[in-house]
Formats: C-alpha cells, structure tokens, sequence
C-alpha cells in the first residue's frame, strides 16, 4: 500500500469531504479527528445547491435528498405579518435548500469513506512539528503517538485551529457581544413548514426552521425568544437547547507552504445564510481539485488555494455579516428600512435572486481544476 500524501486534521463535514474527494481524483490521503465519537448535536441543518452539485459524484447527494426535506424558500414576518416571500424555485436547475441535520451528513459521508475502505482515526489530535521543501512533520497525539510526514496537511479542525494558531496566522474579523440562544424542539403552531420564518422585533430577531413534522429549531440574538413565538404556538421541552457567540472572522492566510486551512479553522460566521457547512465543503472540494492536478507541485496548489479560496472567504464573510447586522439590528432607523424594504424585495426578481443565490451558495464561482 503506497503511503497517505495528506493528513487530514479533523473529521468534520470540511475534513470528511476533502478526504472523499482526494480519494475519487486518486490521492491517498490519512484522516485523524481529535474527538472519540463525531458532535452528537446538529450545528448545520441546511444543504444548500452548490453543495449536493460538488457531491453529485460520490453518491452523496443522492443519499441527502433521499433523507432531506426540501424547503421552498423563507418568509419575513413582523407584528404577527408576513412582510415578504422569497421562494427559492428557481435558485438552480436541480436542487433546492434540504435540510438535513450536520449529524446525518457527516454520518453519510463518512459511510461513503468507509465504502472506499477509508477510515477516520479517532482519539488522534494532529499537530504541526514544522515544514521544508520537502514535507510537513505532523505529530500524532492519541491512540497512534508518532511522527510522520505528508506531502501537505489540510487542517479542518475547525474553528480553534492548533494549525493556524501553530502557524500564527491571524483570524481577522469582530464577534457580536451578545450569546444567541439555539433550541431544537417540539412546536405545535400555524407556522408553515415549508418555508424558514424569520421575525423581527424591535430588540432583534428570531429565526425558526422545521426539521421534521414535529421539531423546529428556533435561534434567536435576543434571550428567553420562546417567549416570542407567534400567538397560539405552543412548545415542548426541548430536546438540545444551546448558546452560541457569533463572530465575523476570516485568517488572514488559507495556506502557508504545505499546510492549508479548510472550513471553519479559515472562516467563520453567523448561521444567517446556512453557508459554514456548506463554503467548508467547497474548501474540500477546491483543495482537492488543486492538489491532484496533473503535474502540480504541492506548494504551487496550495499557494494557489490560499490566493483564490481567501478571495471567496472574504466576500461570502463580507455579505453574511452584513445581512446579519441589518437582521439583529435594534436600530429603529435600520427597523423602518427593513420594515419599508422587505415587503418589496419579493417585487424586485433582481434582488430576490441575490438574496436566493447567497443562501444557496451561488454568489461566486464554483471551483475548477
Ligand atoms: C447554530 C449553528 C447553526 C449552523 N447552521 C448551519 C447551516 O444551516 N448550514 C451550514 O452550512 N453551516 C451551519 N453552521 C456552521 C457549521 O456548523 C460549521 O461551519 C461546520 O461545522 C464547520 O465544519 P468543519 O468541519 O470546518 O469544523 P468542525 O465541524 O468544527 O470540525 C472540526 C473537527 O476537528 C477536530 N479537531 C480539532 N482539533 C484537532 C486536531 N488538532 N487534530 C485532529 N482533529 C482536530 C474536532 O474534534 C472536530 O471534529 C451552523 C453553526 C451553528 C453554530
């Protein structure tokens, strides 16, 4: 058996994928994930267009369509009125927004692994010892202490990178100071589950989603929103309740020499817009492209990965966070625009479709090798 060429820093839906995707364009690659068992709990619950296009091949996508629910676009809603529709139809020939919890498609695609005989190591945490021209030194902490070397390491141990922190690469960007309350729970309510809800109040905004029949995930920047929800809805004890700090970062590099940063460890943002996931896969996707061409040196892919990946973090992180700051806004200046322009983007097919295409993953090119 030839040696692994990459090392594969974390086994979240951005290492999982990467290690797919080397596999099907041939590069033999080792993948370790610090954790014993996978997060119990759903973080991501969308799969947007772009995502089951990159997946097509492997079998993936099948599968998450086959297990998801489509939903059919996003409502507005103030004062108990709905301001605005956009139905998400025409977004892309094929695919619509599924929703499927992060746990089911991280379970997909390492069972799509395990079909091509690959294995995650768990209980093994990665870090760097340090790079030449020749290869990055990665020391194995865990079930298989050691030393090895890899042609490149891709590090998709999310947000708290050992990676980009040993490489002391800087992680731009601001946090809201405010903890935004999460819970998955029973709802009974006239809410239409076809479409994600999203409220506005004077102090914020809360976002609901239907995972199932019965479920909802409800996120919220302001505390105690259960309190919040329309009139006649009733809900149960919840079944995961969380808080999150949401912050606008991006580092300031993706990739130095032979090692490059995927998902999370190079980007994160606010969960308006469903794309963390889902732009993590893309990462999987471009550095796999890049790696396998024909020819390419390791240090030219990754030199070009970090040249055209930063430019598509900076700007999908650029356009999330505005579309945040103007949704949680308590500003009444920016509460009568929204108040006076949301009723109108549905009218505007130009502007509905920006919304569209930024949610589904389609506001910048898809990568190409
Ligand atoms: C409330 C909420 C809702 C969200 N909703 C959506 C959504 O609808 N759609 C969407 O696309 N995104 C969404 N996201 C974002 C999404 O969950 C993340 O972007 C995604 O999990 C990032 O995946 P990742 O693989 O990059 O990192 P992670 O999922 O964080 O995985 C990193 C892995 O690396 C491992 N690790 C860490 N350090 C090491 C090391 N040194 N060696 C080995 N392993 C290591 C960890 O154990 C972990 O398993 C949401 C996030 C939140 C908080």
């Amino acid at each position: 058996m030839s040696q692994p060429s990459v090392l594969i820093a974390g086994a979240g839906p951005t290492g999982l994928a990467a290690a797919l995707f080397l596999d099907i364009r041939g590069v033999k690659a080792r993948i370790v994930d610090s954790a014993l068992q996978a997060a119990p709990h759903s973080r991501a619950l969308v799969v947007n267009p772009r995502t089951l296009d990159l997946l097509a091949d492997t079998g993936v996508t099948e599968r998450m369509l086959a297990e998801g629910r489509r939903i059919r676009g996003v409502r507005f809603h103030e004062n108990g009125e709905v301001l605005a529709t956009v139905e998400a139809a025409s977004m892309h020939p094929r695919y619509g927004l599924t929703v499927l919890s992060q746990e089911r498609s991280e379970a997909l695609l390492t069972e799509a692994l395990l079909a091509r005989n690959i294995h995650v190591e768990r209980g093994v945490r990665a870090g760097c010892v340090g790079q030449d021209d020749a290869e990055v030194r990665v020391a194995l902490n865990g079930a298989s202490d050691g030393e090895d070397g890899y042609a490149a390491v891709f590090a998709a141990d999310g947000a708290h990178s050992d990676f980009r922190k040993t490489l002391e690469i800087g992680f731009s960007g601001s946090s809201y100071p405010e903890p935004w309350p999460l819970y998955d729970l029973p709802l009974e309510t006239t809410l239409d589950l076809d479409h994600a809800h999203v409220m506005f109040f004077p102090e914020g905004m809360i976002f609901l989603l239907a995972l199932n029949d019965e479920i909802w995930r409800v996120i919220s920047n302001m505390p105690h929103p259960l309190a919040k929800l329309p009139a006649g809805t009733v809900s149960s004890e919840p079944m995961w309740e969380s808080s999150f700090h949401v912050a606008h970062r991006v580092a300031d590099r993706c990739a130095i020499d032979r090692i490059a940063l995927g998902g999370d460890a190079a980007h994160v943002h606010s969960p308006v817009g469903a794309r963390g996931m889902n732009l993590g896969i893309e990462d999987a996707a471009a550095f796999a492209m890049y790696f396998a061409v024909p020819g390419a040196r390791p240090m030219d892919a990754l030199e070009r990965y970090h040249r055209e990946r930063h430019a598509v973090h900076k700007g999908v992180v650029r356009r999330v966070h505005a579309v945040t700051s103007m949704a949680r806004s308590s500003n009444p200046l920016v509460a009568r625009l929204r108040h006076a322009a949301l009723p109108w983007v549905s009218h505007m097919p130009a502007l509905s479709q920006r919304i569209l295409r930024t949610v589904a993953g389609l506001d910048h090119p898809a990568p190409t090798p």
